[in-house]
């Protein structure tokens, strides 16, 4: 009965995950040259977090900083025009 929406919302979790990896494509500390890793919980657009993994603080920082700027928000998608 909800595989449209499932398959849908698995759609948009699906790109979600590779958009995120993509933007930590290239992240590496600058002191240990460790790439950040990164794993997703959650099923659901709505309901997917992050955790971060890395070598220390440095690069947590600058992984956040890369995902943070275009974190997706779910509860309003269209809404905000300027
Ligand atoms: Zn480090």
């Amino acid at each position: 009965m909800f595989s449209v929406l499932t398959d849908f919302d698995r759609l948009r979790v699906e790109r979600f995950k590779q958009a995120t990896e993509e933007k930590l494509r290239g992240v590496r500390c600058p002191e240990h040259h460790q790439a950040p890793r990164v794993r997703f919980h959650g099923n659901s657009i709505r309901d997917i977090s992050i955790s971060l993994t890395g070598c220390c603080s440095r690069v947590m920082e600058i992984a956040n900083a890369r995902i943070g700027a275009s974190w997706p928000n779910p509860s309003e998608s269209t809404s905000a025009a300027s």
